[in-house]
């Protein structure tokens, strides 16, 4: 086994008391980052009894808009367990929160108790699992770190537990071929291929591949990350990635190591991602300069050692490779600082931003006398740490300074805002990916709608929703009668905001007054009351 504290894996008692069903696994690939514990199945409702792992003591406590009523907690030998997505702290913690929340006027809160505050032993109840958060159903998602407080799978652990005789299914593979230095059937373009693919591929020169494949378990038809990959070329090993642990700024390496939902099989020259090694000496990236076929194998296995082997031929085939046809001040080097300088544009790009040297395809667009829409790249290229963006304002038609804004501007023309703050001229703002940029004024404050008002006496709860199509929602705050009230974000995938009617604070049996203020990006406002008996 991997880790010191898997010896003691056999007395780590499962979260929860039904047969664990996971409705997501560690690695899974999603937006900008790794999916870093499992999500354990709840049979579809909330309030489940959630337990400690093991003897140790609760550690912190939070509640946020991102994963919800959390706790963690910390063993004696510096491992620790976050359970995420809860609906219910136990007594004193819920009470100790509800304190602290109407003491800082903050539904969004974190404590970080002592030692000798909360001891919990193994298998005691420590709360009840939820859908709170970002979290698509009710499920319990526990994450397990190491004393370094890096994220570790934590199948290992209740491996004894878990039924599983299911291998990976490999569903399609991606051809890369190097820029300026590769050919993929005559054209210097990625290619799809389909798994058992009757076509032949001729290739020639330098080339990377990528699989797109899934994990699956007895019983369900959930699809979980694959946790080994290898793939060899010729009987020789090149590529291989174990998905088993990563450090928090590891976390974005995903954009660099996957292409939408394929796993390449060779590495960016500015991925330090440790689950990935390539063993041939080219970074994964194959040389193709014989023509003959080559045979390509890949093995597959999850993490109860189940298995699945794929071939894919490729055929070696010469042709002439494409010059790469980029200038020179268009190219942005992964291993050092790029500074761009165009007419009312300015970027900074730190090094370690990028994964590997980026073509950019520059252009001006005029849209309007505010400013011009500047295109860096045509795909949206994802960086690992923010680079800064300056675009100048042409004219201010807007006298207040705050209501400017950058916006990316997306591939189907949609905009998103990326904030900004404005200095001399310019709208400085970081971004986290390269794209089409342009400038935009929000002076519109958002949109606040009651969601079933005529329920909210009946559930002793209040449902609104609060909406910005420019720059988004920034902050909210409600008094009830007069007096801050308790109004959270419990689900941020439905995304309304909820106040639990609590007779501790709101006198029962009388009409009452409540005013939420909603602000957006650019520090528009909008207050609204709203009168209800309950
Ligand atoms: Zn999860």
């Amino acid at each position: 086994m991997l880790f010191p504290l898997a010896a003691q894996a056999q007395s780590f008692t499962p979260p929860m008391d039904q047969q664990i069903v996971f409705s997501g696994n560690f690695g899974e690939i999603r937006a900008d980052h790794y999916h870093g514990g499992l999500d354990f199945k709840t049979g579809g409702t909330v309030g489940k009894v959630v337990r400690a792992l093991a003897d140790g003591y609760i550690s912190r406590i939070q509640v946020n808009s991102g994963s919800g009523l959390v706790l963690t907690v910390t063993f004696p030998d510096g491992w620790s367990a976050a359970y995420r997505h809860l609906s219910a702290f136990m007594e004193p913690i819920a009470s100790r929160v509800k304190a602290w929340q109407y003491e800082h006027q903050s539904w969004e809160m974190e404590l970080r108790p002592q030692p000798d505050e909360y001891p919990v032993k193994a298998g005691e109840q420590i709360a009840l699992s939820g859908n709170t958060g970002y979290s698509m159903g009710p499920h319990l998602h526990l994450d397990i770190f190491n004393p370094e407080g890096e994220y570790i799978d934590p199948l290992p652990f209740f491996i004894e537990k878990v039924r599983d005789r299911t291998a990976p299914k490999v569903e399609g593979f991606k051809i890369y071929a190097a820029p300026g230095e590769g050919m993929i059937n005559g054209k210097q373009a990625d290619k799809t291929v389909p798994l058992n693919a009757k076509e032949p591929i001729e290739v020639w020169g330098r080339i990377g591949v990528g699989i797109r494949a899934y994990d699956y378990m007895d019983g369900n038809h959930n699809k979980y990350g694959v946790k080994y990959v290898t793939l060899s070329v010729d009987s020789v090993e090149v590529f291989k990635s174990t998905v088993d642990r990563f450090a928090y700024e590891e976390n974005r390496y995903i954009n660099s190591w996957c292409d939408g939902q394929y796993m390449k099989s060779f590495i960016d020259p500015g991925n330090k991602l440790r689950m990935l090694e390539a063993l041939n000496g080219q970074q994964g990236w194959i040389t193709i300069d014989e023509e003959r076929p080559y045979h390509l194998h890949y093995t597959l296995s999850d993490a109860l050692d189940n298995t699945t082997e794929v071939d894919l031929v490729l055929q070696g085939k010469k042709q002439d490779i494409s010059p790469l046809e980029v200038e020179k001040e268009d190219i942005l080097h992964y291993d050092r600082r790029n500074v761009l300088q165009r007419p009312g544009l300015q970027l900074v790009v730190p090094r370690g931003a990028l994964y590997t040297d980026v073509y950019l395809h520059y252009g001006l667009r005029d849209k309007d006398s505010l400013a011009y829409i500047y295109r860096l790249t045509d795909e949206a290229v994802k960086l690992h740490t923010g680079a800064e963006l300056q675009i100048g304002l042409r004219t201010m038609p807007v006298a207040d300074k705050s209501k400017y804004h950058i916006v990316r501007i997306g591939k189907d023309g949609r905009k998103s805002s990326v904030g900004g703050t404005f200095e001399d001229g310019f709208l400085k703002a970081r971004i986290l990916q390269l794209g089409t940029f342009t400038a935009e004024i929000d002076t519109v404050p958002p949109v606040i709608k009651p969601v079933e008002q005529q329920t909210w006496a009946k559930n002793g709860k209040v449902t609104l929703k609060a909406d910005d199509r420019e720059t988004g929602i920034s902050s909210y705050t409600a008094t009830i009668d007069g007096e801050w009230a308790l109004l959270g974000k419990p689900n941020s995938v439905n995304n309304n905001l909820v106040l639990e009617l609590d007779p501790e604070h709101v006198k029962k049996g009388i009409q009452h007054e409540l005013v939420v203020t909603v602000t957006d990006g650019c520090g528009n406002k909008t207050t609204q009351r709203f009168k209800f008996i309950w």
